[in-house]
């Protein structure tokens, strides 16, 4: 999607004052009526209609008069309240190319005041189960509640609360640097995804590396559940950067170990596919870095696992269990979509 952000220099005041409006609005009503809006904004002089026509016309807001006169936000009016708030924050001060689309997200440079580059992840839940769910109303009706805003929100929230708790203990990720509503900002990763590299030097230290990762990861107590060759990012030195993460469960989750053999299973088929490493079965059942070996893979279960990480330090975060919950019950649903459509 592009992200002409030319209009947000032009938008006065009262735009925002607006768009705020239609925002606070969506916590209740999926279409804001237009009264609503008018009240929360509270300008003088019914000036709220003019601003919304202005907002309509650079598509920061979507009109609906099918059951009454009412609006939300577009996808840009959140991009454009999100940044509108970082930059006053001053986190950055200027929006530039996009470097990644991914499944449910759209990511683009920033600069700060000081000239240094860093990446903006704007999260887009729903993009992908929108599409998926007109076309499954039936499983559209059994849904509590569909809020792509809320979705996307919490998304962030727990990418953003995930990488600083990991950067703390030392895994290669981003450096967290800010979060606003679904938008994370973070440290620009030198290198390419590894879906992009043709050639390693070393690709059997890389392969330990990576493999290491999922198994340090499930000793402080979490799965990363998209653990491939587009969430990995290898610079030239072929130092490795996880990156992605909101779709992490605790070790606890009930489908832990479907999820820990997927990860590990997408690395040993990348790997031997791309770089023809081949595997086989250890006999005495250990690697270098101590973990058991099933058939030459890590196993689940001999993995010394510690659970408490999710809830001590994403809480301090501003992470909470509930939240947790939500967006994991999330993540079990876009499974049932994906195998509805498929
Ligand atoms: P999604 O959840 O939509 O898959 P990702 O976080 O995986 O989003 O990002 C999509 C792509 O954007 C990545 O494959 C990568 O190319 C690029 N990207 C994401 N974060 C960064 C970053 N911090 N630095 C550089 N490139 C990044
Ligand atoms: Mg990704």
């Amino acid at each position: 999607m592009k992200l002409d952000v030319d209009a947000l220099r032009y938008l006065s005041k009262e735009d925002f004052r607006v768009l705020t409006a239609v925002e606070m609005g969506m916590r209740n009503h999926e279409i804001v009526p237009a009264e609503l809006v008018e009240r929360i904004a509270g300008l003088k002089h019914g000036g709220t209609y003019k601003v919304l026509r202005n907002l309509l016309k650079h598509r920061l807001v979507h009109h609906d008069s099918s059951k009454y006169d009412g609006y939300r936000l577009t996808y840009l009016g959140y991009d454009f309240l999100a940044i509108k708030a970082l930059v006053n924050r001053g986190v950055f001060s200027s929006v530039g190319r996009q470097i990644g689309v991914g499944k449910e997200s759209d990511i683009f440079e920033v600069a700060t005041e000081d000239g240094t580059i860093l990446a903006m992840k704007l999260h887009r839940l729903g993009r992908v189960s929108f599409r998926a769910v007109k076309s499954k109303r039936d499983y559209l009706l059994h849904r509590r509640s569909y809020n792509w805003l809320y979705l996307s929100r919490l998304a962030a929230l727990k990418e953003f609360a995930f990488m600083k708790a990991l950067g703390e203990h030392e895994f290669p990720v981003p450096r967290a640097v800010d979060c606003n509503r679904h938008c994370v900002v973070m440290s620009l990763v030198q290198g390419y995804p590894l879906v992009q590299v043709k050639q390693l030097q070393n690709p059997d230290e890389v392969f330990e590396r990576i493999i290491g990762l999922i198994v340090r990861l499930a000793e402080h107590g979490l799965i990363h559940c998209d653990f491939n060759e587009f969430n990995i990012m290898i610079d030239d030195e072929e130092k490795v950067t996880m990156i992605d993460f909101p779709q992490m469960v605790s070790v606890s989750h009930r489908n832990a170990q479907m999820y820990f053999d997927r990860d590990t299973d997408c690395i040993f088929k990348f790997f031997n596919k791309r770089f023809h490493l081949s595997f086989h079965h250890d006999k005495d059942g250990c690697d270098d870095s101590g973990s058991d070996l099933e058939d030459g893979r890590p196993s689940f279960w001999s993995i010394e696992k510690s659970a408490g990480f999710l809830d001590k330090e994403l809480a301090a975060s501003g992470f909470t269990r509930k939240e947790q919950d939500e967006i994991e019950k999330k993540v079990s649903e876009d499974n049932i979509l994906a195998i509805c459509i498929t």
